[in-house]
């Protein structure tokens, strides 16, 4: 029996899908107006567990995904500029150029991360005219009203607004009032369409009733859920952050539109907490995938990295934590490869007429992830199982093997090059000379070493006593 924490209730609860065997699931995906940052791949990693999860319950399981390629308003807000405009306009790139890049980064790093893919990967653009039905829906229903810039969600007219953040309207109302002059009724209304500024083209805005302008951002989950996964859903998912405004929105919109609850079970992943400022795409201090594999880790390090908290408990990223994670994914690798070939010839696929052992490993595995994903408990599990003695090696390889559908390390791929070789000769013999540059404060000679040494294949990372040299996994 799988269980799940659901924030609309702050409970764990019995997973029940509301066609039998069956399970439609959304989250909400990247804005794709720059890199991801390794905070924002946390949650995507955590959603594949949970997918994984599903699959390996026996659900047949259809999974959405939206990619936000129409700007939204820097912080979030109905105000200031859009993303994606800024972004093509520092780059001098079009915002449609802008999306596909970044589109396309994303999913590398999904591939990379050896995360499933969702079934359909729903763009904004794609939806607009369902965007403009929806919104048509609610001014029908009476829940929309006109200001100077766009037509706005009258929140006060939807009974149990909040009610997924437990939210205290009231207190937000006061709270607010000094730089609360803007013509919203309330603190809480957010655009649902926005008009055009007058006398200038945006890059990306279409026709509507209300005239030329573009969606607000809210509008673009609601409607493209409804669209693929039908009104009434089971799983919607996303971080933590997005619980007060984004799916609290979704939902004033989804239900005020069909009359009918719009999710069953919302799902929210902790964050992963960089230590000093919040890292956020805005204020650039980000660190990128490929930043880490730059410095010599590989995309398995990081998920076997992040494998080691529970997805509702804030992490701290270290790189001390992401060199522990390595030597512990390259010991477990290890050892898997050791049982593999001990076990060579023997069936290792299947727990069939295997001892009562395997079969307790097995369940107290399912056990474990069915446990709202605790997959610090499962990976315990794992290392139990590998020290029994009283296991085959076949019947350890098979278990590994099984374990790994959920945590997706790539376990049977032989160990990586780069944890095995030696550096070669000529890229020490750079490393000596950039440290030569360095001594003499040539800076620009020493990056200029270290572009070259990159080319070969190898990441140098700086450290207190001298340089780690790492070969590249790309
Ligand atoms: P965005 O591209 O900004 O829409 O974010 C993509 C996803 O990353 C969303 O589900 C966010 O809730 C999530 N997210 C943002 N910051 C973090 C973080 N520091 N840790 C984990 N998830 C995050
Ligand atoms: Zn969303």
């Amino acid at each position: 029996m799988l269980k799940l924490y659901n924030t609309l209730s702050r409970t764990k609860e019995e997973f029940k899908p509301i066609e039998e065997g069956k399970v439609r699931m959304y989250s909400c995906g990247p804005t794709v107006y720059h890199y991801m940052h390794i905070g924002n791949l946390r949650t995507f990693f955590f959603e594949d567990i949970l997918l994984r999860i599903l699959r390996y319950n026996g659900y047949d399981v259809k999974y959405v995904m939206n990619i936000t390629d129409v700007g939204h308003l820097v912080a979030d807000s109905d105000e200031g500029d859009d993303k994606m405009e800024e972004s093509a306009k520092q780059q001098g790139k079009t915002v449609w150029e802008v999306a596909e890049y970044y589109t396309n980064a994303f999913k590398n790093d999904v591939i990379r991360l050896n995360i499933f893919p969702p079934d359909l990967y729903t763009k904004a653009t794609d939806y607009i005219q369902q965007q403009i039905d929806m919104v048509k829906c609610l001014e029908e229903k009476g829940y929309t009203y006109k200001t100077g810039d766009g037509i706005y969600y009258d929140t006060s007219k939807f009974p149990d607004y909040g009610k997924l953040a437990r939210l205290d309207i009231k207190g937000l109302q006061e709270g607010a009032r000094v730089e609360y002059s803007s013509e919203k009724k309330n603190i809480t209304d957010f655009a649902l369409w926005k008009f055009s500024p007058k006398n200038e083209q945006r890059q990306m805005e279409w026709e509507s009733p209300w005239g030329m302008g573009f969606p607000g951002w809210h509008i673009e989950c609601s409607a493209m859920s409804k669209a693929e996964l039908g009104t009434h859903f089971d799983i919607h998912c996303s971080a933590v952050d997005h619980i007060p405004i984004h799916h609290t929105n979704e939902i004033a919109q989804s239900e005020a539109c069909s009359g009918e609850k719009s999710v069953n079970y919302w799902v929210h992943g902790e964050h992963l907490d960089m230590g000093n400022d919040k890292m956020s795409k805005s204020l650039g201090n980000f660190v990128t995938l490929q930043m880490l594999i730059d410095k010599g880790y590989s995309a398995m390090d990081y998920r076997y990295f992040l494998l080691m908290a529970h997805y509702k408990k804030k992490l701290k990223f270290s790189f001390e934590a992401m060199d522990a994670a390595k030597s512990g994914l390259k010991n477990l690798k290890g050892k898997i490869s050791k049982v593999i070939q001990e076990s060579a010839g023997q069936n290792i696929n299947n727990g069939i007429n295997n001892s009562e052992n395997f079969k307790n490993y097995k369940n107290r595995f399912l056990q474990s992830i069915n446990d709202d994903l605790n997959m610090p408990e499962a990976m315990a599990v794992m290392w139990d199982m590998l020290k029994d003695e009283n296991l085959t090696a076949a019947e350890k390889a098979g278990l590994a093997l099984d374990f790994d559908k959920i945590f997706g390390l790539k376990l049977d791929e032989p160990v990586q090059e780069n944890e095995l070789t030696e550096i070669p000769k000529e890229i020490q013999e750079l490393v000596n000379k950039r440290a030569e540059a360095k001594k003499n404060k040539d800076f620009k000679l020493s990056d200029e070493i270290r572009d070259q040494i990159k080319e070969k294949g190898f990441g140098i990372l700086d450290k207190k006593d001298g340089v780690e040299i790492k070969k590249i996994s790309l």
